[in-house]
């Protein structure tokens, strides 16, 4: 048997492993490699998506034990032990990371190499371990997914102690007593949300004029309404700079009416995006195109150099930036995966990504804004139903926010579902579901939902496109 691989995978997040594991399945040889010394997993399961929310769940169940008498619980002295739910969050980590490596790529026959990965040329992969050895890897296919890194600005220089990024934020042994938040984006906001309601005093700077900017507008009016409870929230103001003082923090900022005002805090978060990881990959050798630091590719995620396919955070498709989502890199690593072992290529339809952002109240959606939609010319028909008026949030204790479906009138096809409120984030499966089968207003309207969920006040938004709710 030849010692080719028919697929090497460069990186082990969502987009490395899931597509790895999908080419396996359909019968490649498969290696991935993992540089990260704490294992398989990724930016989403290290440093992202799994730790962030192991820390909003506490701060659920904080929240609900503090309003512990609404629910007829008496529970005096509740308060949070940070050491222990960083320790919790850490477990959770190292246990999926694990799986991965010890379950999923055993059961799958995949040879996991820990190391760095160089491309030496389409058909060879340099790995370097941590103890400075070196292997060669022979492979018939490459898969790029390296993933992405916190980005930083010159006036906002991260010294990782008091000016920190995603990654320092889940490492914190203390629990900050204030804390800045520059970025109002699903990650600022999220550990915005986290650390308000522990109690700290939180202060989120949004240069755009709205907080969760690429959500429907209506929806991140009625987040920001919410989470105002928790934390200070400064729209449209830049952040001129930030410089660490004794014991803190000092950042500079040009308000939206443009006022300048000095804030301090114990830390500063910076959460303004991510930027492409390839140091040490060794493209510069290969045909592979560039574009602003991203790897570009096609459609089809090839890059310019047949044989080396790219997925996930580090990419452009045809030219356009795309959402660097966890769930995102995993179906394109499939995509990959299936075309290498010669499946017919089913394109993905980046209109029908779903968005979820888990801070409290959580907000989801699924395809057009009404302003998009409207952009795109369609007639617009939108419907709104708000979970106030339903019985279940009110059982849960979580009754804020709505649904919206944004319809066309023509053939009353769904266009785009957005959601803020209780289980937001669970809740959109069922909009994911339906754009998916390019199902009308009228279907969900009149697909029964059991009775007393959450998802009924699906039901009702889109009878309301209509005026025709029950509940409204
Ligand atoms: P990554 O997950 O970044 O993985 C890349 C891997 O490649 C890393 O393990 C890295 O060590 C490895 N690597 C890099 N270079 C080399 C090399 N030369 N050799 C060997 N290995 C290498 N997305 C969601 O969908 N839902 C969420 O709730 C969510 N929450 C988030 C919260 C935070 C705080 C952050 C920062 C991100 C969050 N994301 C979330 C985004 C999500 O984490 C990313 O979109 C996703 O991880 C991208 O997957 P990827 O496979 O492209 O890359």
């Amino acid at each position: 048997m030849s010692n080719e691989f028919d697929l090497t995978v460069i990186g082990s997040g969502p987009g490395g492993y899931v597509g790895a594991i999908r080419a396996a399945q359909l019968g490649l040889k498969v290696a991935v490699v993992e540089r990260d010394p704490k294992g398989a997993g990724g930016t989403c399961l290290q440093r992202g998506c799994i730790p962030t929310k192991a820390l909003l769940h506490t701060a659920d169940v904080y929240e609900d034990l503090r309003n512990g008498r609404e629910f007829g619980i008496v529970a005096e002295n509740v308060g949070v032990d940070f050491t222990a739910l960083m320790s919790r969050k850490s477990r959770i980590v190292t246990r999926l990371s694990k799986g991965i490596e010890s379950y999923l790529f055993k059961k799958n026959k995949i040879t996991f190499v820990k190391g760095q990965g160089r491309v030496e040329n389409p058909r060879s992969v340099l790995v370097t371990g941590a103890d400075g050895s070196a292997s060669r890897i022979a492979t018939k296919n490459i898969m790029l997914a390296t993933g992405s890194k916190p980005r930083s600005l010159p006036n906002l220089p991260i010294d990782g102690q008091r000016i920190i990024t995603s990654d320092e934020i889940l490492e914190l042994k203390e629990m900050p007593k204030s804390l800045i938040v520059i970025g109002a984006g699903a990650v600022g906001i999220e550990f915005a949300s986290i650390f308000g309601r522990f109690g700290a005093a939180v202060t989120v700077i949004e240069m755009l004029p709205r907080i969760l900017p690429i959500e429907d507008e209506e929806v991140s009016k009625e987040a920001e309404k919410h989470l105002a409870k928790h934390m200070t929230i400064l729209t449209g103001a830049r952040t001129e700079s930030a410089t660490v003082i004794q014991n803190g923090v000092q950042v500079e900022v040009t308000t939206a009416s443009g006022e300048r005002r000095s804030l301090v805090a114990e830390l500063v978060l910076v959460a303004i995006g991510r930027g492409p990881v390839t140091d040490g990959l060794g493209l510069e050798a290969t045909r592979v195109r560039m574009e602003r630091g991203y790897v570009r590719v096609n459609n089809r995620y090839e890059t310019d150099e047949p044989g080396i396919h790219a997925i996930g955070d580090l990419i452009t498709v045809d030219g356009k930036p795309h959402a660097q989502l966890a769930h995102v890199a995993s179906a394109e690593g499939i995509r990959v995966a299936e075309k290498l072992a010669g499946k017919p290529f089913d394109p993905i339809d980046y209109d029908r990504i779903p968005g979820a952002t888990y801070c409290q109240p959580e907000v989801a959606s699924v395809g057009l804004t009404e302003a998009e939609a409207r952009k795109r010319g369609y007639d617009v028909v939108v419907g709104k139903f708000p979970f106030g008026n339903l019985a279940k949030p009110r059982i849960v204790g979580h009754d804020g926010g709505f649904i919206k479906v944004v319809s066309e009138k023509k053939y009353d096809q769904v266009l785009g579902i957005h959601m803020v409120g209780p289980h937001a984030t669970d809740l959109i499966s069922e909009a994911c579901v339906a754009l998916q089968l390019e199902t009308t207003t009228e279907e969900i309207a009149k697909t029964i939902h059991p009775h007393p969920t959450l998802g009924e006040a699906m039901m009702q938004a889109a009878e309301s496109v209509y005026g025709m709710a029950i509940d409204a």
